[in-house]
């Protein structure tokens, strides 16, 4: 009988063998959604964040507003077919 930590374990790693994470970064103001690499660095971040703010590092190369990642999970076929083009 294994322990439970090993099944949660197994569990986990069929996920990570079907699946595959992904960041990407949403605008907050237009809603511009891409990879990291779609989005400038962010400018005079110690302007815009107030203690307590979300940060982030990325800005949005259409409107200029601060863009936020968040993670997904996507299927690996789809992820291979995937390109930025
Ligand atoms: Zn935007």
């Amino acid at each position: 009988m294994p322990r439970m930590s090993d099944q949660i374990k197994n569990c986990f790693m069929r996920i990570e063998s079907e699946y595959e994470k992904m960041t990407v970064y949403t605008c907050a103001n237009c809603g511009f959604t891409g990879e990291r690499n779609a989005f400038n660095d962010i400018r005079d971040a110690y302007l815009r964040f107030e203690p307590g703010d979300t940060y982030t590092d990325a800005e949005c190369v259409t409107c200029g507003a601060m863009a936020f990642p968040r993670w997904v999970d996507i299927p690996k076929a789809e992820s291979d077919a995937h390109t930025l083009d």
